[in-house]
């Protein structure tokens, strides 16, 4: 049987930052960490494939803990434009800045080398904030230096996916120094990390390859918007997200992803997912609009915060009916409440599995009808006897 934590890993890079852990590059594209005895333990309190996190999740509750579910948008309207949805994780982190609530801000930017590939930033002005607009569908890894960024007489805000959010959490608990300079956890909502073959796949679909591409933006500029490179030349070729994200680059994503209990930013202080209207026939509807973000408020902390920018002026606010998420994020629905039944079939298989909180699984899995349930483990023993996991 394979390593949990290797197979699992979600390529934070949290144990790189903390013992200097070293990582190679898989077949895929992934960073995977080397792992010895000593980093093991060091996963089993903080990886989301642990355990430890599944044991914290709100018990029973699809869409996680929450003191306010929100609709909302950044009131300033080229953000709106420019960000993923509707820029409400730009606007918090403009506003935090602007009101010297921290420092800097933590996150994710398209790297300036390779233009699938992600750099971790530290901003600390606006200007910086606005540069890392957009939804980066690759590879990002913003724990790898977290130590070693964290200036102790500094305080921050951190923007990641959830299983970043929720390793540096669950950090953070054991370690108050840190948690004194981290005030803020922001995250999203997240189907998975698409692989470098992806972006390769993408890049052909778009004619053009890795050395021509200078640039890529997978949406913004439009809610959607669309998936856009540019070669070196200056010439453009774009898709529509629907295309891109439902074609290639979701149907290859980290094998971690696909069993992730957590794609909506639980342990985070605010997080932020489409707000998709809904079709007559009750589908998300991905048609262009203005920008929308559904806002779980999950902390006091992250309510206040929202409420002060609203009254500021910054943002957007209105309550949101989070029944409407099982239609727009029926995704997220289904891998979470269908969690129990892929690993009773990985584990029928002699397949190593997620040590995730049986408590938990259960809780969740009463939200999918039995018959969802049961077409969930024989897909996944389909996908294991084909080789595809
Ligand atoms: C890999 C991935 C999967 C997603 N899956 C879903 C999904 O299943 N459902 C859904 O509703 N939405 C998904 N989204 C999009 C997400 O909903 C929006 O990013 C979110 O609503 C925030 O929108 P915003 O306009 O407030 O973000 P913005 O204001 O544009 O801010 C985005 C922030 O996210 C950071 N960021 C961007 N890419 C990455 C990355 N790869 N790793 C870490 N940080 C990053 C940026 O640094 C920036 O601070 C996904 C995004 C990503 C990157």
């Amino acid at each position: 049987m394979k390593d949990r934590y290797k197979e699992y890993c979600t390529g934070c890079g949290l144990c790189g930052s903390v013992l200097q852990v070293s990582f190679i590059k898989d077949a895929k594209g992934y960073e995977v960490p080397d792992l010895s005895e000593g980093s093991r333990s060091f996963c089993e309190k903080v990886c989301p494939a642990a355990g430890k996190a599944s044991a914290q999740m709100s018990s029973g509750n699809i869409w996680g803990r929450k003191k306010s579910v929100y609709l909302g948008w950044a009131k300033d309207p080229v953000i709106r434009e420019k960000a993923s949805s509707g820029g409400i994780i730009t606007a918090v982190c403009c506003y935090l800045l602007e009101s010297g609530l921290v420092d800097a801000v933590i996150h994710t930017k398209a790297s300036g080398k390779i233009p699938y590939e992600t750099e971790t930033v530290v901003s600390v002005t606006v200007e910086d904030v606005l540069a890392c607009m957009g939804s980066r569908y690759s590879v990002s890894a913003p724990l790898k230096n977290i130590l070693q960024t964290v200036d102790a007489n500094k305080r921050y805000a951190f923007v990641g996916k959830p299983c970043d959010v929720s390793a540096l959490h669950l950090y953070m608990n054991d370690n108050p120094k840190l948690k004194s300079n981290i005030l803020y956890l922001l995250s999203f909502f997240c189907a998975g990390q698409p692989s470098e073959d992806a972006q390769k796949r993408l890049l052909e679909h778009l004619k053009m390859n890795t050395e021509m591409c200078r640039k890529i933006q997978y949406r913004g500029n439009g809610w959607p918007g669309y998936t856009m490179a540019e070669d070196n030349s200056g010439r453009t070729e774009k898709m529509t997200y629907a295309e891109s994200w439902g074609h290639i680059l979701g149907r290859d994503v980290r094998h971690s992803c696909r069993f992730c209990l957590d794609g909506i930013g639980e342990f985070a202080d605010i997080s932020c997912g489409d707000a998709w209207y809904i079709t007559p026939d009750n589908r998300p509807d991905f048609s262009e609009a203005l920008g929308r973000n559904v806002i779980f408020a999950r902390t006091e902390k992250g309510d206040a915060l929202l409420k002060q920018i609203h009254n500021s002026g910054g943002v957007y606010l209105e309550q949101y009916d989070e029944n409407q998420l099982s239609i727009i994020q029926r995704y997220q629905l289904e891998r979470r409440a269908g969690m129990r039944a892929m690993l009773s079939a990985m584990k029928l298989c002699g397949r190593s599995v997620p040590s995730y909180d049986i408590q938990t699984l259960k809780s969740f899995e009463k939200l999918l009808p039995r018959k969802n349930r049961i077409r969930r483990f024989w897909g996944t023993i389909k996908r294991i006897v084909l080789g595809k996991i």
